[in-house]
């Protein structure tokens, strides 16, 4: 049966950077943080556990956001225009589900014909002056299983059949909501991932995949 929902993760996965560490970077605590992301990424620390604390330590304001919302575009993957142009050609309904900072996604989001409903992020607050105030604590993709309840608010009872791509261990969580996830390595390689996704591309390109999303259509 062809996917009617093709979902993708955006950090490490439409584009080659990790968001939040690029935000790190350019307040120069980008160790510390790099360190916190690949933990939760592999598996060995829970997503909530560090979410706060990075931002915490980053405290980005809105210029840093709109930064990194030029770097999201400038470092996008191989192949990602032209698989978002096939799937929407085809009438596939395209999301982005990410645990990055949601107004640093619109943009390239807006770049491959998303609209904003179909972006599902973490938003960000911040004062007057454009300085951070905090983040949307209560966004379930700031937590570990929240991948999965966004994939159940996309398609309650899982009545169409979904499909998520992405890089990471909370990417795998949509198996849980009926999903299947094909793991993505083309930027970084992850084993758990490699191991438990239901299929695995280590191409540079994301064109790898597309063959898989647009599957069975010709049956
Ligand atoms: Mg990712």
């Amino acid at each position: 049966m062809p996917f009617d929902i093709v979902c993708f993760d955006c950090d490490s996965t439409l584009s080659r950077i990790e968001g939040i560490d690029e935000l790190a970077r350019s307040c120069h605590v980008f160790a510390e943080v790099a360190a916190l992301t690949d933990a939760a990424m592999n598996g060995e620390v829970a997503l909530e556990d560090v979410y706060a604390k990075r931002l915490d330590v980053i405290k980005p304001n809105q210029h840093a956001i709109s930064q990194l919302a030029d770097q999201y575009i400038d470092e996008i993957v191989e192949g990602v225009t032209e698989v978002f142009a096939a799937l929407l050609a085809a009438n596939k309904q395209v999301h982005i589900i990410s645990g990055g900072l949601r107004q640093a996604i619109l943009p390239l989001a807006t770049r491959l014909n998303i609209p904003a409903s179909q972006v599902h992020a973490v938003d960000i607050f911040f004062d007057v002056n454009g300085d951070y105030l905090d983040f949307d604590r209560q966004s379930p993709l700031a937590q570990s299983g929240g991948k999965a309840a966004v994939c159940r608010q996309i398609n309650p009872s899982a009545a169409l059949n979904m499909v998520l791509v992405g890089d990471g261990k909370t990417d795998l969580e949509a198996q849980h909501a009926g999903a299947t996830v094909i793991g993505f390595g083309g930027v970084v390689r992850r084993d758990l991932v490699e191991a438990q996704a239901d299929q695995f591309f280590a191409d540079p390109s994301l064109l790898a995949v597309l063959p898989v999303l647009l599957q069975a259509d010709s049956n």
